[in-house]
């Protein structure tokens, strides 16, 4: 499959600490030189882009605790090829950015969102109580902004938010906004463990005996979520089956890491270091070129995600941006 979406990660902190997502007492992040520069960051993208990437995705750690975000969204959307700027967010800074990073062209927004009950909200995030009140007030003003479409991700934990699926439902149907369930990867902090999983097809059946009848929505498909109207609520439902079902052979993304790490596999630690392509004395476009051509040859030939996984995933997702 063509690559044609890359995620960036701007950042490795965050001024949230979920459970499933950072280690318990993180305070070592990557030192400040060692992070790319936004300069840097469009270097990169103009050269994917004449490999056909089209469509950028901003990630973390949290991308608005990093100053400026919005001069690096105005130089990539100056990048010819590149239609489509996005930005996955856990959405606390939103309601004082939004407008400037709509005014600089971002495109749209993806908003984290585990559970809409304030106190699990703050247990989760070890944000103070009073977040979830901040996210959801970003959320609208992204709503209102036109940053469309705003769409939640929300990450499926046992014994935590299971008994609120009908309520994300609601949700979804009284805001207009998709909500996509994401299964809970083996990659984080110290939360995840075997008990706390649900799949996907769980969360399907349990929807069509609540509400009847998932029905597909045709969609321009640009990444693993399959989206769903569910029964006459109104609302939109998206899954993201990452554990239980794997998909490669409609992989078209790579990732980059903060500190300049070409990732070809979320679930893998095969890594090409373009940041010190980057910064050779002897550095030239070509020279990128080359190396981003070898790495993009290298993802097509490997034969789905079993043979990448064998190297296994060491980073926590924090530090890859999801
Ligand atoms: N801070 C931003 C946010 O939370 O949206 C962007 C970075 S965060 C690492 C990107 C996505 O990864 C979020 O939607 C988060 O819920 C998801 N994520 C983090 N750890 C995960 C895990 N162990 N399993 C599944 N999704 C995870
Ligand atoms: Fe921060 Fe996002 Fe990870 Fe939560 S999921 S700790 S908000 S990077």
């Amino acid at each position: 499959m063509a690559i044609s979406y890359l995620r960036v990660s701007v950042t490795d902190r965050c001024n949230f600490r979920c459970r499933y997502c950072m280690p318990e007492g993180k305070k070592e992040f990557i030192p400040h030189p060692e992070i790319l520069r936004y300069e840097e960051i469009a270097e990169i993208v103009w050269v994917f882009s004449q490999f056909g990437v089209k469509s950028i995705r901003l990630t973390g750690g949290e991308p608005l605790v990093r100053k400026g975000l919005e001069s690096l969204i105005y130089q990539l959307k100056e990048i010819d090829g590149i239609r489509e700027v996005s930005l996955t967010t856990n959405g606390f800074f939103l309601g004082e950015k939004a407008e400037v990073l709509k005014e600089v062209g971002l495109n749209r927004v993806n908003v984290s969102l585990d559970t809409l009950n304030p106190e699990k909200f703050s247990y989760i995030t070890k944000a103070d109580e009073g977040a979830l009140y901040r996210v959801l007030k970003g959320i609208e003003k992204a709503k209102e902004t036109g940053l469309n479409p705003v769409k939640l991700n929300t990450v499926l934990i046992k014994g935590f938010n299971d008994n609120e699926i009908e309520e994300f439902v609601r949700f979804s149907a009284d805001f207009g906004i998709e909500v996509r369930f994401i299964e809970l990867m083996p990659v984080g902090g110290q939360f995840f463990s075997r008990e706390n999983f649900i799949p996907i097809s769980y969360v399907k059946e349990f929807l069509e005996e609540k509400f009847g009848r998932l029905e597909p929505v045709k969609t321009v498909k640009m990444g693993p979520a399959k989206s769903f109207r569910v029964g006459d609520t109104g609302a939109v439902v998206g899954f993201i089956p990452s554990v239980s079902q794997h998909f490669c052979s409609e992989c078209n993304r790579v990732r980059l890491t903060s500190n300049g790490k070409l990732r070809l596999c979320l679930m893998s630690d095969r890594e090409i270091d373009l940041k010190s392509v980057l910064r050779s004395p002897a550095y030239s476009r070509e020279l990128l070129r080359k190396t981003i051509a070898g790495a993009l040859l290298l993802k097509r030939n490997v034969d789905g995600i079993e043979a990448l996984e064998s190297l296994g995933c060491s980073r926590k997702m924090f530090t890859i941006g999801g």
